[in-house]
């Protein structure tokens, strides 16, 4: 596929769910393109996700991204002290008219933070309800079933690949890597095709080798192959929020150089008959805490 970006759009919380959606929606018309965005409709706990992880890489973390510039100051309490407002609930409007607008719709998570932190050490039982409940409540707003998922966080191991099947998804993004694959477990491979993301996201760089809100489009830029498929991770609450001017002046660059922005579901089509087997493990990546699942 050359000189192609497929665009992943993640949507973790309420916030990023009611203003980051609209706000990218229109970025994308601007350009007349088309991404994937991956919504998550149960709880927003984000809030209890960000004091769980009060520990000193986080904070840096935290402070390298300017996470409450990101996320809002509300964010930081959401979720702590009540259940935090259930995402599908509120704005399945929100979610319809971005698919109107010729975006494609996926299935994140029912609740993200729950999920990233715990999906990969549940029972094969209870990792099919997290998985159903979300799914149901997306099948509900969009009047039909998600094409695709994406784990939250790249955490995926083996035994979320296999229940996936169960699901109708014709194609995941649960993990880093080079090139789209078929999962191969205990040597068989799987139906549904697997799509890397290929590039770093914004929280990964920012902060790290001299990387900065000014140089940082110029940095992804540089890291397109012209030749092989790029595959770009947005946040609804990054790229939607403080960095949209940031986003919009990456697709005009990109555009510029002659780059078609495209959805997942358009990468399955064009390579679910040719893409080889492949292998997915667990292991530490640049930017992120702990392991993620990566192509091998
Ligand atoms: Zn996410």
């Amino acid at each position: 596929m050359k000189k192609t970006i497929a665009l992943r759009i993640d949507v973790d919380t309420f916030r990023g769910t009611g203003r980051g959606v609209s706000a990218l929606c229109e970025i994308l018309a601007k350009y007349r393109v088309q991404g994937t965005f991956y919504f998550s409709v149960g709880p927003d706990n984000m809030g209890r996700h960000l004091w769980r992880l009060l520990k000193p890489a986080f904070l840096w973390k935290m402070l390298r991204t300017n996470a409450a510039g990101l996320y809002g100051p509300e964010i930081v309490l959401m979720g702590t002290a009540w259940p935090g407002p259930r995402i599908g609930k509120h704005h399945a409007e929100v979610i319809r008219q971005a698919i109107s607008a010729g975006n494609e719709a996926g299935f994140h998570a029912w609740d993200h933070h729950y999920a990233q932190a715990h999906l990969m050490t549940m029972t094969c039982d209870a990792m099919r309800k997290e998985l159903s409940r979300g799914v149901e409540e997306l099948t509900r707003i969009l009047g039909k079933a998600p094409a695709s998922s994406a784990a939250p966080g790249w955490r995926a191991n083996e035994q979320l690949l296999k229940i996936k099947q169960e699901f109708p998804f014709l194609y995941n993004t649960d993990c880093r890597g080079r090139a789209p694959f078929y999962p191969v477990i205990d040597e068989k491979k799987l139906e549904q095709l697997q799509i890397p993301v290929t590039l770093p996201t914004y929280d990964e760089v920012l902060g790290r080798d001299g990387v900065t809100d000014s140089n940082y489009n110029d940095y992804q830029l540089s890291l397109l192959k012209e030749d092989e498929l790029n595959v770009l991770t947005i946040h609804a609450e990054a790229e939607g929020g403080r960095c949209a001017p940031m986003f919009d002046a990456y697709l005009k660059a990109a555009t510029e150089k002659g780059y078609r922005i495209v959805t997942l579901g358009s990468v399955a089509e064009e390579l679910s008959e040719t893409a080889p087997e492949g292998k997915m493990v667990l292991a530490p990546f640049p930017g992120r805490e702990g392991v993620l699942a990566v192509q091998a």
